[in-house]
């Protein structure tokens, strides 16, 4: 193949055909065209773009790039969740074992964090014993016997986009809609999945800043789902403030653990609920949202949710004893200090972002892929916009490993808190559903 042709057509804005792309695809997955090349095109798809037809072809060629799950016949529907990343985003924990039990198989395949948004994988980290590397054919014996696993990529699935991202990461090609609708759907199509919901993220803490580009993304990503034959949702959340009042590895497990016990944060009650509800919806287990919501909520307060993430995580590895002791704590960071507010009123302002960057440069997330993870530190106790306090009450809660690093992270936590005599109107966490 003449790929160096392939990137001129693109430069020129020429249109791809099927062939090529799925062509390229199989050669760069094999060794057979250099990165530099690569990266050549996907500047030129960057500038360009993919039309409809190029982006499913691309898509399609990624998913097949490997192994693609394959689940024996059954009559529970194959679903999953995928969230574009935000700070405190721990819905993927509880919603697991909430869709197993609502009567769904879910195979979870999560990813790592990067920069200031939290992964799953990093979180279920923190569990003692908890293992998130397994082999297909123990994610499909899991999803069969559970109900639910959540464990990262095989080395064998999706391995285009493994590749490509990397590449993406190195040239300035990440904010492309149509790369990241291929390489998103591309892994949750590896999963073979009847309904998938996904949570497009705004705000200062996402990866799209607007509202306005974070549902043009839902809608290529809606689009493109729908066509390749999994029915596809997302909805679109502000990411402007954490989600939950907890933010950090081993923190965000401790509230997504209370979230199954009916306890905790209701903005995080309320998407793990509306998650479930939109799914059961599109798998025309539930005739509406609101008919849906009851059920799940039902099931929630049940208590089946919070057994099946025990026998998630122990199919999965996990040493149950240490984890209940390690649970029953309050912190497990070396220090833990109060951030107190110096004057009384509403919160105004919560900064994501800032609390996301503190975490990480407390060593709760990764400024390169080989930085190690320190699972215990982040922040708690956040409190929310629309709230009110009084000097000195608590704003937050930082855990960290030592008193300098505490000092640093108190002085910038400081900062992401804005106190007004007024209390400021709501903004809904959910501002939009994009559906078919
Ligand atoms: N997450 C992904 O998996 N791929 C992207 O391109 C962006 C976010």
């Amino acid at each position: 193949m003449n790929f160096l042709s392939l990137i001129e057509q693109k430069r020129e804005g020429k249109i791809l055909a099927p062939a090529q792309i799925q062509e390229f695809i199989r050669e760069f997955t094999t060794g057979k065209i250099p990165d530099y090349q690569m990266a050549a095109m996907l500047m030129a798809v960057f500038f360009r773009g993919l039309n409809t037809a190029e982006t499913t072809t691309l898509t399609l060629a990624m998913r097949d790039s490997g192994d693609v799950l394959k689940f024996p016949k059954d009559k529970r529907p194959l679903v999953d969740k995928h969230s574009t990343g935000g700070i405190g985003d721990k819905v993927s924990l509880p919603l697991a074992p909430l869709l197993a039990c609502l009567g769904f198989r879910v195979p979870m395949i999560s990813g790592r964090g990067l920069g200031i948004t939290g992964g799953t994988l990093d979180k279920l980290d923190s569990i003692p014993g908890f293992q998130t590397l397994l082999p297909a054919a123990q994610i499909i014996k899991q999803v069969q016997k559970v109900g639910c696993v959540i464990c990262g990529q095989t080395d064998t699935m999706v391995p285009a986009d493994k590749k490509i991202y990397a590449l993406r990461d190195a040239s300035g090609t990440v904010p492309s809609i149509q790369l990241i609708t291929a390489s998103i759907l591309s892994k949750k199509l590896a999963e073979s999945l009847d309904a998938l919901i996904l949570d497009v993220k705004f705000g200062c803490a996402a990866f799209m800043q607007t509202k306005a580009d974070a549902c043009k993304l839902a809608q290529a990503m809606v689009a493109l789902g729908n066509e390749c034959g999994v029915n596809t949702r997302a909805i679109l959340t502000d990411m402007n403030s954490p989600l939950g009042r907890a933010a950090g590895n081993w923190l965000e497990v401790k509230e997504g653990v209370d979230c199954l016990e009916n306890k905790g944060s209701n903005d995080l009650r309320e998407l793990v609920v509306d998650s479930a509800a939109h799914l059961l919806v599109q798998t025309k287990k539930s005739k509406s949202i609101s008919a849906a919501r009851k059920v799940t909520e039902d099931c929630l307060r049940s208590g089946d949710p919070r057994a099946k993430w025990d026998e998630m995580i122990v199919a999965q590895g996990a040493d149950l004893k240490a984890f209940n002791k390690k649970i029953a704590l309050d912190s497990t960071a070396k220090v833990v200090a109060e951030v107190k507010s110096q004057k009384s009123g509403y919160i105004s302002k919560c900064d994501a972002r800032i609390i996301g960057e503190v975490i990480r440069d407390l060593g709760g997330g990764r400024l390169t892929k080989d930085s190690q993870i320190n699972y215990d530190v982040g922040v708690d106790k956040i409190a929310k916009p629309g709230e009110r306090v009084e000097k000195p009450e608590t704003l937050c809660r930082v855990h960290a490993a030592d008193s300098a690093q505490t000092k640093t992270a108190i002085a910038r936590l400081k900062t992401a808190f804005a106190i007004s005599v007024n209390c400021p109107a709501k903004t809904p966490l959910v501002a939009g559903i994009i559906s078919r």
